[in-house]
């Protein structure tokens, strides 16, 4: 697929259709890829990678890239075809100055999971029948596969691109039985003392480094809450539980309604918090309370929290009635 990635963007450029490319590029190991724009045929044959490591979404590069003159490229998985979609709802993104390639998702791999094996100087992976091969500067590992999938891979909601131009591969499907939700039912089923240690235990992690936020491409406000100096928590650690929980609580608040459940933020969380529980908690109250909703999967229908139903619209008071439960 790399390769034929590679060819197609050349003649994208080349013809004029682009004049640049957002993708990936390696670093000094293979699992030390970071998003980068390309713009030479030149750039690309030398930097330009897309393997079993290339998770990062480009999606909210997007935003910048799409205001500069001159359209660009940018290859989407499915997953991320969701963020594009929800910036372009926000009119964040000017879709005619990107043009995307749909090109197929994963499973991605977990760096974090194979280092946690003792594999490291990691060159290259290969997958062959479940077992995945590593080739390292110390010689050949072998773990399964399935041990190294990445978190946000594992339940992964759809295999179908929502927005392409054109398409690379297969197309696949919305998966029903994702299993998405499932450690958020446990979750709701604990003791709200219970649910509250966990939290706890997880937040109390947290070093504030606003990676999460960094990434999630439903955070592109240009001025954010968190940056406000006279906020008094403006880009400081946090000085205490209440803090901790602030920051948390109050971002899952602005994005509910708009996260994709791309799983950007626990992808990057150098803390290993699990984000996307909070996240999915949102959403799937928001389905129990509003009816099935999956942002970004259009970019036309009113989302639910922004749209006021007289008749169906639950009332406030189903907080209490919920916590009475
Ligand atoms: S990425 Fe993790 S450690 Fe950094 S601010 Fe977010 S939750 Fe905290
Ligand atoms: S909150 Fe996390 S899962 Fe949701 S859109 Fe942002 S990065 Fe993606
Ligand atoms: S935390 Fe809130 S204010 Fe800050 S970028 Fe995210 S949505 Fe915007």
């Amino acid at each position: 697929m790399q390769e034929a990635m590679i060819n197609r963007a050349k003649e994208l450029m080349a013809d004029g259709t682009v004049s640049r490319v957002i993708g990936w590029k390696r670093g000094e190991f293979a699992y030390d890829i970071t998003p980068a724009v390309f713009e030479t045929a030149e750039e690309i044959d030398s930097d330009f990678v897309c393997d079993d490591f290339t998770a990062a979404n480009v999606s909210k590069y997007l935003i910048k890239e799409s205001r500069k003159e001159g359209r660009i490229l940018a290859f989407l998985k499915p997953c991320d075809t969701y963020s594009f979609n929800q910036l372009i709802k926000e009119h964040r993104i000017i879709r005619e100055n990107v043009y995307v390639i749909g090109i197929p998702g994963g499973p991605k791999l977990d760096a974090e999971k194979l280092k946690a094996r003792g594999i490291t100087g990691i060159l290259g992976v290969r997958n062959e029948k479940g077992t995945l091969h590593i080739d390292t500067v110390y010689g050949e590992e072998t773990m399964p596969m399935f041990e190294a999938i990445l978190g946000k891979c594992e339940n992964c909601k759809s295999t179908k691109h929502v927005v392409y131009d054109e398409l690379m591969g297969e197309e696949g499907e919305v998966i029903a039985d994702s299993g998405r939700f499932d450690r958020v039912a446990e979750l709701e089923n604990m003791t709200a003392q219970q649910r509250f240690e966990f939290w706890r235990e997880q937040l109390s992690k947290c070093i504030r480094c606003n990676a999460c936020r960094n990434v999630c491409p439903a955070c592109s406000c240009e001025n954010c809450v968190f940056d406000n100096p006279d906020s008094g928590i403006s880009n400081k650690a946090a000085a205490d539980s209440f803090e901790e929980n602030n920051f948390h609580i109050i971002r899952a608040f602005h994005v509910a309604g708009r996260c994709t459940d791309c799983g950007e933020c626990s992808r990057v969380c150098p803390q290993n918090i699990p984000l996307h529980l909070l996240n999915r908690k949102f959403i799937k109250d928001i389905n129990e309370l509003y009816g099935e909703y999956q942002a970004g999967e259009d970019t036309t229908s009113r989302a639910p929290l922004t749209n006021y139903n007289a008749d169906e619209d639950c009332e406030p008071s189903i907080v209490h009635e919920r916590g009475a439960e």
